[in-house]
């Protein structure tokens, strides 16, 4: 560990390497991301129907077909989803191929969702911003991994309702494992964080179905709290709970405003949880600070 610190001592020497290094990686990093929100998705659907059917000893066409072109992160390559051309290499830059191509398929000029450099743009922007704010340290690099993986479980809650165990349970763990080193917060703030964070969500979910007879999250919702409770502490889970709630109003009152949204479309609460939970990372000590303040308890 020691001469890890010493090499980033040495490099925090020269933010005006970093920086740029940083959001080029973060643009990078977007562009795979699209790529893992894309897929992961459709790698659980192949599973899962695959495992339902060789549980049922059912023989499905689409089974077969699958297990010849079994869908990874890395194979196929990728196609325009419209005429299935292969993706060349460079028109893969991040953010800067959509402009150069118009947001266009090169081939076939079917339009390329807006979305696509939005990841790249915002992966690259906040990459940056953490770093900026955390500094070109151990803390910043891991705290990299929280905002990548936050950033998918965002997208593909959002598209597919889902939160992929895949994604939630290494982050619990490499939370755990970054505060063994006491990164972040104790090991047994982080254990604490993890627990009450699964079982705080847990409960409610119980007593909302018991209640009301309906579900209102799901178990992925309990285990990425528990995996942002193990990077934190025990302590920011209230702040991250206030958090979601407020990010969940805004965004829904602007949903309604700006889309005018059908009050009865089913809205994820692992967005807001993700997004809550990174604001929580960066800004909640300071937050908690200025709420002890407002309230007349100086910490
Ligand atoms: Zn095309």
């Amino acid at each position: 560990m020691e001469s890890i610190s010493f090499l980033f001592s040495q490099v925090s020497l020269l933010p005006s390497i970093y920086y740029p290094l940083t959001l080029l990686v973060g643009l990078l990093v977007g562009s795979f991301l699209n790529v893992v929100i894309f897929r992961i998705p459709k790698m659980m659907e192949q599973e899962f129907r695959s495992e339902c059917c060789d549980f049922l000893t059912i023989n499905d066409e689409k089974i077969k077909q699958s297990k010849d072109k079994k869908i990874t992160l890395s194979t196929p390559n990728s196609t325009c989803p419209s005429c299935q051309t292969p993706i060349k290499p460079w028109h893969n830059i991040p953010v800067i191929s959509y402009l150069f191509l118009r947001g266009k398929c090169a081939n076939c000029k079917t339009h390329i969702s807006v979305r696509y450099p939005i990841v790249e743009a915002a992966t690259g922007l906040l990459s940056l911003l953490t770093i900026y704010l955390l500094g070109f340290n151990s803390a910043g690099l891991v705290a990299l991994v929280l905002l990548w993986s936050l950033i998918c479980l965002t997208m593909i809650d959002i598209d597919t309702q889902l939160l992929p165990d895949s994604i939630t349970l290494p982050l619990l763990w490499l939370g755990l494992i970054a505060n063994y080193f006491g990164l972040y917060t104790s090991l047994e703030d982080a254990l604490l964080g993890a627990i009450f964070g699964y079982l705080s969500l847990w409960s409610v979910f119980w007593l909302f179905k018991i209640i009301t007879g309906k579900e209102g999250m799901g178990y992925g919702d309990f285990k990425l709290l528990a995996a942002l409770g193990a990077w934190m502490g025990w302590q920011f889970l209230p702040l991250i709970i206030l958090l979601s709630s407020l990010v969940g109003a805004v965004i829904g009152i602007a949903g309604i405003i700006i889309l005018g949204r059908n009050k009865n479309i089913p809205i994820p609460f692992g967005p807001y949880l993700a997004i809550a939970g990174w604001i929580a990372f960066i800004w909640g000590e300071r937050i908690i600070d200025f709420y002890f303040q407002f309230i007349g308890l100086t910490a």
